[in-house]
């Protein structure tokens, strides 16, 4: 029984958690660093208002650690980014270099254990790191360390990372970094603090994302988006790219590629689902991936209808573009209760419907008495658009035709995206027309897996949830 403190200061601390054991390791988060060359007073501010950027991949913790010239303070805590951190806190730390981490809840239990940043102490100084991503070698690694004495706190893939870090120290930061990176397997996208240095890791399949900005006057940012780049006023550079690290320091940005063979494959549902519409990634911007998927639903299936809706917030770029395409028009017919956040970490089904309640109304002057066409960005356990559905019926709608702007989702995802077992995945049980009637929807049309390409720019990236390809082999039970 570990105790439950709400928040931690320092490196050092008490972790809660009775039930390590349901401890799920996959995760979906959001990363931040800040490096510059002189110590800011505002560091704080950079890393509170950049976490706050990319609060939507993950609300269940948040922690920040700053680098005042190579001495590292850890604040974290569960909850909110502005649940989290004080007045104080931000005022108070001043520092040349910061990492920041926002944490995704999934079923398993939630503990300050798996807040981020970790770090410790080790051969080159104090370090710290923070990991967005799934490790699909943990079990193989863990037990190859642990049979080698090494010592584990927590059950995260992170500490894992760690361990494998102090372990390749010997022949400085650049050795350790690209030995501890050709060890581990999975999506990893990472920044780090070693001393006054930050750096900056995406895995060889970039399946996770990180991108690299500058604030004028020199300092440097990553971040998982690019939305979090424009909040802290950073011009965007580039995106790092797959199998490099970036190493940040007083002589400016120094990249090494540690994986030359590997093939891009950034994961497709951070366009579909996760990130945010004003973030670009990889050269492609998620709001016109998402309106292109609208448009490619029209070409797809011309159905009749007086209105399009879309559901609030990610069907809605989708639905736009089902309209524009189609020339029905557009409507707002769902309200999204604002303080409410993402519905997945219910844990039963029950509960699960009735949250999608509590975030979810029909507005009836929009779609009383009309033929719907009603478009969400995927339907996993169909438990949204079941609600949904019933809800429009009730609201007085003619006929409804339900429309995803993703493929059919019939594979579980082993790199971080939280999209259930198999068993619970709807599409991977039923056809198509059994979950149209299961759901309660007139017609139901997912795009096809060629037209989410042809939204993507027919560029490469891992369609493991759709098609069961997955850019590494990842093992079942690791
Ligand atoms: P479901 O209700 O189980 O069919 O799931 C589909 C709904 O969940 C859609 O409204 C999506 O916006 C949302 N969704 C899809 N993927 C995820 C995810 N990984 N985490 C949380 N919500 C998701």
């Amino acid at each position: 029984i570990y105790r439950d403190f709400k928040k931690t200061r320092g490196i050092t601390m008490i972790m809660e958690d009775n039930n390590l054991a349901e401890d799920k390791m996959e995760e979906e988060c959001g990363i931040f660093g800040v490096y510059s060359k002189e110590v800011r007073d505002d560091i704080m501010g950079l890393g509170y208002y950049g976490l706050f950027a990319l609060q939507h991949r993950g609300q269940e913790s948040a922690g920040l650690t700053v680098s005042n010239m190579g001495v590292l303070e850890t604040i974290k805590g569960m909850g909110l980014v502005s649940e989290v951190f004080t007045d104080k806190d931000l005022t108070e730390n001043k520092g040349n270099a910061l990492i920041g981490h926002v944490r995704y809840s999934t079923t398993g239990s939630s503990s300050l254990m798996n807040a981020q940043p970790l770090g410790g102490y080790f051969m080159l100084g104090q370090f710290a790191i923070a990991h967005n991503g799934n490790l699909v070698n943990t079990a193989t690694l863990r037990r190859q360390l642990e049979s080698e004495s090494a010592v584990f706190q927590t059950t995260t893939d992170t500490e894992l990372i760690l361990n494998l870090l102090s372990r390749y120290s010997r022949n400085g930061i650049k050795s350790m970094i690209v030995n501890t990176m050709k060890t581990i397997k999975g999506s990893f996208a990472l920044v780090m603090l070693i001393g006054d240095k930050l750096i900056g890791v995406r895995d060889p399949n970039g399946i996770r994302p990180l991108c690299l900005g500058k604030i004028n006057g020199g300092t440097y940012v990553l971040a998982s988006e690019t939305c979090a780049l424009d909040t802290v006023d950073a011009k965007f550079i580039r995106d790092i790219e797959p199998g490099e690290i970036v190493i940040i320091d007083s002589d400016g940005v120094d990249s090494i590629k540690y994986e030359k063979n590997s093939s891009k494959a950034p994961c497709s549902f951070e366009y579909i689902y996760f990130a945010r519409p004003d973030s670009t990634m990889d050269g492609i911007s998620v709001y016109e991936a998402r309106y292109q998927a609208g448009r490619k639903l029209w070409e797809q299936s011309k159905i009749e209808a007086d209105v399009v809706i879309g559901v609030p917030d990610s069907g809605i770029p989708a639905a736009i573009g089902y309209a524009e395409a189609s020339g029905i028009p557009y409507s707002v017919g769902i309200i999204k209760n604002k303080y409410i956040a993402r519905t997945f970490i219910v844990p039963s089904q029950e509960l699960r419907e009735r949250a999608v309640a509590a975030k979810l109304n029909v507005l009836k002057a929009a779609v009383n008495g009309k033929r719907v066409v009603v478009i969400d960005d995927s339907l996993v356990r169909g438990t949204t658009s079941k609600k949904l559905i019933n809800q429009l019926r009730n609201a007085g709608a003619k006929e409804i035709h339900f429309k995803s702007a993703s493929p059919a989702v019939k594979f579980p995802c082993y790199f971080g995206i939280d999209t259930a077992h198999r068993s619970e995945l709807i599409a991977s049980q039923m056809t198509t027309e059994e979950i149209a009637k299961q759901i309660g929807a007139d017609t139901l049309d997912y795009l096809s897996i060629n037209n989410l390409e042809k939204s993507l720019c027919d560029k490469k990236y891992c369609l493991g949830c759709f098609n069961g390809v997955y850019p590494i082999y990842a093992p079942m039970g690791e």
